[in-house]
């Protein structure tokens, strides 16, 4: 078979070792094949003639045809330059070189006819194309040119005489080789049924496409492919997992439960909490083990949810187990939970890295024995000291500060995997939970308990100070608190400390009759705590603090959150932020202040916070202004998706689509066994061995 992935990129013609080695380096491109699959970013459509008095100076990549009218060498020294005045009979343009000068005067005469190609750009008042491709228009046919591929480069591959040009060259000399068939990888009744391209004209016409329509069926081709493969893969994995571990099964709702739900619980569940509840109990009963991420945004109540799918697990005779990122968090699950279960006789612990000494060994003793029912607790929790006697449910908090391998051990501290909940408030978009945790069922809690009225959000520049303050003294005269937040980005990390350390001098000046209380992530834990506790019993009215109240703090009475420099916040950390008020019954703020230039970008997502308060919308425009590769929660789960062709932002359609067909596939045959599909192993095979990507996937 014809083997691209053998053939060195130093032996194809023009190349050599030197060039070789600045490929390998710049882009990892070692073989004719990584070679053919570096796509084009962009295509000029060459079968279409401009003429000079159409064009302006905001076009693309455009071509003409006609002759030089003459030559003028312009400037001297560094700015000498080679103009030539170029006509169509529609009127003329200048052509211009800052180099090869001598080589441009001998190569091209005047009169003669010409096909030029290149991107207009205005200078003096004048449009001109600099360094256009100049071609003999004899014997172009213009429907043979099709579309030209444009190939990103970088500086030092510019530097190596890599340019656009150059790679697109090799690349014609790599297609030019194709003679036969390259091996197929998708099976032909997957190629058939979905129409698609074979694989060599795809990557063929990707690169050189003829009509944009070949060009779209390429591209269709191959981003199919790309997406399919990633879901196979994920589906494989959760079947394979399906089969090898049965889980427990917890089939009833009994005693606990319904004495909760009966008796203790405080208030109605809404519409949304008891549908997610509904879909935990129909997966904990299956018999399959449970892996399901509950997605909903801050304040949607899923706590309430991860308590009594816990009740579940303690009625069926299991304990059950819930992790927070941080110890404020697990401390505050703590409390909520044991006022939830007020007058029930649960045993609930706490386990953090300050639980010491006896009271640890006592908990150690506990779990053991099966009289602790509910852990509640930090990383502590995962250690291998701690040892249940029947773990069967647990519940992970703020999950995006998890990683997969935290994850899977948990699952080894009861003979069958427990069941898993991982509960996040950072909305992924669909298209991403699909590709990210791909292996987890998703529940959404989409409503807000009743009640809530909408966070006023409001964004102004920082020279208005006063009003500021005004509106912050009006809310503390109310009885309410403030959080007021600074940046904390790790490369500037002095001078964001600086900032803060300065907003809280001036925030103790300007509110002399207030408690003002300040935290950071320099602090240490116990300092940390002690000042968050301040806030959180109202003994201080302000906080000053960078992003580490960033997750989970429930303090109802706090109703204004003001965000400094705005503008050095994404998107989704500004929802989660904003998420910290609005808790109570009265109305809440979030002020946005930001200095008076900002880019198109920041004004984008100010724009989007002050709109809406819907986290998944935000999620959405998040994903397309910044792509999957920056949202929170991709780098920490250890996935970076290195997609080449597909964009998760755009292709969201065809991920759904292609999974339904990876779906089918893998039910149709779970063992991976079947002959038509043997193409498909193969490749899946093929692919876990060479992209260390994909087994992060898992
Ligand atoms: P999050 O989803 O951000 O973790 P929480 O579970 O902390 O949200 O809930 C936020 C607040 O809403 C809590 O004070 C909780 O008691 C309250 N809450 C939860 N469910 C309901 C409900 N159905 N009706 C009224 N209040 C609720
Ligand atoms: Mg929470």
């Amino acid at each position: 078979m014809f083997d691209l992935t053998t053939r060195d990129i130093k032996y194809l013609a023009g190349v050599g070792p030197q060039k070789a080695s600045v490929l390998n380096k710049e882009l990892g491109i070692y073989s004719l094949h990584d070679l053919l699959y570096y796509f084009p970013y962009k295509y000029v459509d060459r079968s279409r003639i401009y003429y000079i008095h159409e064009i302006d100076g905001n076009m693309p990549y455009i071509q003409l045809k006609g002759k030089i009218v003459g030559f003028e060498p312009v400037g001297e020294g560094r700015a000498r330059r080679l103009i030539a005045h170029f006509s169509d009979g529609t009127g003329v343009i200048d052509l211009v070189w800052f180099q090869g000068i001598k080589y441009i005067l001998g190569k091209y005469k005047l009169g003669e006819d010409y096909l030029i190609f290149g991107k207009p750009t205005v200078f003096n008042g004048r449009i001109n194309l600099a360094h256009p491709d100049i071609e003999d228009p004899a014997g172009v046919v213009l429907s043979n040119m099709g579309l030209r591929p444009y190939y990103n480069t970088t500086e030092k591959m510019k530097r190596g005489f890599l340019n656009s040009n150059a790679i697109e060259k090799m690349m014609a000399a790599v297609v030019q080789q194709i003679q036969e068939p390259l091996p197929e990888t998708l099976p032909p009744h997957i190629i058939t049924e979905h129409h698609l391209m074979s694989l060599t004209d795809a990557l063929k016409s990707i690169h050189f496409p003829t009509n944009p329509e070949l060009l779209r069926r390429a591209q269709y081709r191959i981003k199919f492919e790309e997406l399919f493969y990633i879901q196979l893969n994920i589906l494989r994995y959760s079947k394979d997992r399906q089969l090898r571990y049965r889980g427990y099964v917890f089939e009833s709702v009994g005693d606990i439960f319904n004495t909760f739900y009966h008796r203790n619980l405080p208030f109605e569940l809404t519409g949304a909490q008891k549908r997610v509840i509904k879909e935990i109990r129909q997966d904990i009963g299956s018999g399959r083990q449970m892996n399901r991420l509950l997605q909903g945004d801050v304040g949607s109540g899923k706590t309430l949810v991860a308590l009594m799918s816990m009740l579940i697990a303690l009625d069926n005779g299991y304990q059950a187990c819930m992790m927070a990122p941080t110890e404020i968090l697990a401390n505050q699950h703590f409390e909520t939970i044991k006022e939830l279960l007020f007058g029930m006789d649960i045993r609930v612990e706490l386990l953090t890295g300050s639980v010491k000494g006896k009271k640890r060994k006592e908990i150690h003793a506990g779990l053991l024995t099966g009289d602790v029912k509910i852990l509640i607790g930090t990383h502590a929790v995962i250690e291998d000291t701690v040892n249940f006697s029947s773990l069967g449910l647990v519940i992970i908090d703020e999950q995006h500060r998890f990683g997969v391998a935290q994850r899977a051990r948990l699952w080894s501290k009861n003979l069958q995997p427990p069941h898993v909940l991982v509960m996040t408030a950072t909305p992924i978009p669909r298209t991403l939970a699909m590709t990210l945790y791909g292996d987890l069922d998703v529940s959404v809690i989409d409503e807000l308990p009743p009640g809530r009225k909408p966070i006023a959000t409001i964004h102004q520049f920082d020279n208005r100070r006063e009003s500021l303050y005004k509106a912050i003294r009006k809310q503390v005269e109310e009885g309410r608190q403030i959080y007021i937040v600074y940046p904390l980005i790790k490369e500037s990390e002095k001078i964001d400390l600086k900032n803060l350390e300065e907003g809280f001098v001036q925030i103790c000046k300007e509110f002399p009759e207030y408690t003002v209380c300040k935290v950071h992530g320099k602090m240490k834990a116990a300092e940390k705590d002690e000042q968050m506790q301040r806030f959180i019993n109202g003994e201080a009215q302000i906080m000053v603090a960078t992003t580490v109240i960033e997750v989970g703090v429930n303090v109802p009475n706090a109703s204004v959150m003001v965000i400094e420099n705005a503008e050095r916040f994404g998107l989704s950390q500004l929802h989660q932020l904003r998420g910290r008020v609005g808790r109570g019954a009265d109305q809440s703020y979030c002020i946005l202040v930001t200095s008076y230039k900002l880019t198109d970008d920041t004004r984008k997502r100010l724009e989007t916070m002050v709109r809406t308060n819907d986290g998944f919308e935000i999620a959405e425009v998040d994903l397309k202004l910044r792509g999957p590769g920056d949202l929170e929660g991709t780098q920490q789960s250890g996935v970076a998706f290195d997609l080449k062709i597909a964009n998760l932002a755009r292709d969201g359609q065809l991920l759904q689509y292609v999974r339904d067909i990876a779906q089918k596939v893998v039910e149709h045959d779970p063992n991976a066994t079947a002959p038509e599909n043997e193409t498909l192993w193969r490749q899946l095979k093929n692919l876990r061995k060479t992209n260390v990507n994909w087994a992060a996937i898992s």
